[in-house]
């Protein structure tokens, strides 16, 4: 499943195909993906500029001269093929191989610059949706979503105003939607190795008495948005061009340093600790009990 770090290489490899650019013939093949289409769905595209290209979370937002914001999300296999100048661009996928539109291509958007930007999606978790950008925080999809992990907001004092007398483990409120969105499981687990706590503290523990943030709470905000900003410039140096804009960018897996290592030696030096798996919440958690005391 995409989490925010490639949705935001996704978002940087669609941005100079689509942004400045119109929607001059919009092909949509279903009737729905994880959810119906808007109604009207090509019309309302059709004609429209594509103004601005954002990210909230894991959702792209196409903002359009109408005032309208076309949102997308993946879902768990959703991606973008740009194809660009002809075939000399199109990337060696599957793609090509047969020609034409494949089983899983859902909705080709025609731009005016000549791109031609492909949806595939071939669980059809994804979805799209049309906005208006006036209600947009309140919209269905956005309404009582937490702070963007990859922003500004993120800090120590945030951490404290949302974890004050909270016995939620961290990682759990860590997940929690409602609190931060977009952050992911993989994330999570190394934010918290490299901040050195325990993935079962209680997330209360990183506010003062006082409810002021503890030393930790800087460090983990700060943490947080390097290890997030990290994934991002490793995703956009494996996009070869912007011709293709996949979602499966393999996860820049060479890069962790607990997620997905249960039984191998800490990577932190002199450490003797072994990477242990734990579940919460029906997800597998990977620390270092060594360098993740519990206080
Ligand atoms: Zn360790």
């Amino acid at each position: 499943m995409p989490e925010l770090p490639e949705v935001e290489t996704v978002r940087r490899g669609l941005e100079p195909a689509m942004v400045g650019a119109r929607f001059t013939r919009v092909i949509q093949r279903r009737p729905d993906l994880r959810f119906p289409f808007p109604e009207r769905f090509v019309e309302r595209l059709e004609g429209q500029e594509v103004t601005a290209l954002g990210r909230r979370a894991k959702y792209l937002l196409a903002d359009l001269s109408s005032g309208e914001v076309l949102v997308m999300h993946l879902g768990m296999s959703g991606r973008f093929l740009v194809m660009q100048d002809g075939a000399t661009r199109m990337p060696g996928e599957f793609h090509h191989e047969h020609g034409g539109l494949g089983a899983h291509d859902h909705v080709v958007f025609g731009l005016s610059n000549g791109a031609t930007i492909t949806y595939n999606d071939a669980r059809r978790f994804g979805f799209m949706d049309l906005v208006p950008r006036s209600g947009i925080e309140t919209s269905k999809h956005f309404a009582g979503m937490g702070i963007e992990p990859l922003g500004n907001e993120l800090s120590g004092e945030t951490i404290a105003r949302l974890f004050a007398g909270k016995r939620t483990p961290l990682k759990a409120a860590l997940l929690d939607q409602r609190l931060i969105a977009g952050l992911g499981n993989i994330y999570v687990c190394e934010a918290l190795f490299r901040t050195g706590l325990h993935p079962e503290a209680p997330a209360g523990s990183l506010v003062t008495k006082k409810g002021e943030p503890t030393d930790k709470a800087h460090q983990l905000a700060d943490i947080i948005r390097d290890v997030l900003a990290e994934a991002v410039e490793a995703g956009g140096s494996t996009l070869r061009d912007h011709a293709q804009v996949d979602g499966s960018l393999g996860y820049f897996q060479h890069s962790f340093r607990v997620y997905d290592r249960e039984n191998e030696p800490c990577v932190t030096p002199d450490c003797t600790g072994t990477v242990t798996r734990l579940v919460q919440s029906g997800r597998s958690t990977f620390y270092c009990p060594e360098c993740q005391k519990r206080s």
